[in-house]
């Protein structure tokens, strides 16, 4: 890494301790992963901005500022299983990984899914599962396994209405989810525990802008 590079890296970390970021352990794993190897090679000047990039099929790797504020919501220990649904570039799936015991991380984007897993290769980032498939639907039960349930579900798209009911059946109870809620322009960021089988309490975080979540895995010819 050269002098440039660090420099870049801690200017973010330190613009994200002034927009309010204090847990210390999100801070450090964000100021290690990689994000410019990332975001494709058009937007690498900006990988250390704090903003959303674009990472192609129509679909965008989140700002800094959210992927922290996401995770640090999740108050996340080494001993937790992780749900992510929308790996995206892997990005957000990386810095979870370095908190966390295991994320299982679900993409309907097969060439999304693909390069992400080839950068986990790359970095030697051994604690994640990748599947293509509909995330809506939770993780689905492999060779008779079922991973469910997960300490922390992370949703990087955002539902309509409400979360699938299928993730809310797939959160431990004490678990934790974060989720985007609301139709595009209108969505506000919602953290939700499941305080029993049954009841769950949610408040809002705030205000975002995710692309939304889509059924069943996409075509190849799906319009970006
Ligand atoms: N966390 C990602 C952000 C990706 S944007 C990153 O760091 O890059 C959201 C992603 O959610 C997109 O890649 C989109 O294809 C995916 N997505 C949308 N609906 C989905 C679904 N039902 N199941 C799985 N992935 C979904």
């Amino acid at each position: 890494m050269n002098t440039q590079d660090i420099n870049r890296r801690i200017r973010l970390i330190m613009d994200l301790r002034n927009k309010g970021i204090t847990d210390t352990a999100v801070l450090g794993a964000m100021e290690r992963v990689p994000r410019d190897k990332f975001v494709p090679s058009s937007v690498r000047d900006q990988a250390w901005e704090d903003m959303a990039l674009p990472i192609g099929r129509g679909q965008t790797i989140s700002q800094p500022y959210v992927v922290a504020s996401m995770t640090a919501a999740l108050k996340i220990s080494d001993m937790d299983k992780i749900l992510e649904i929308g790996t995206g570039c892997g990005y957000q799936t990386a810095v979870l990984a370095r908190l966390c015991r295991r994320v299982y991380t679900i993409e309907r984007h097969k060439p999304l899914l693909n390069r992400a897993e080839k950068k986990f290769e790359e970095l030697k980032i051994r604690n994640v599962t990748a599947i293509a498939a509909d995330g809506m639907k939770g993780w689905p039960k492999i060779n008779g396994i079922d991973q469910a349930p997960f300490d922390k579900i992370i949703v990087t798209a955002a539902a309509r209405e409400k979360p699938p009911q299928a993730l809310i059946d797939q959160l431990k109870p004490g678990g934790m989810m974060i989720i985007p809620v609301g139709p595009s322009g209108d969505q506000m960021l919602k953290l939700y525990k499941k305080e029993s089988d049954e009841a769950y309490s949610a408040r809002d975080v705030f205000p975002v802008r995710f692309v939304p979540l889509l059924p069943d895995i996409a075509s190849d010819d799906e319009a970006a």
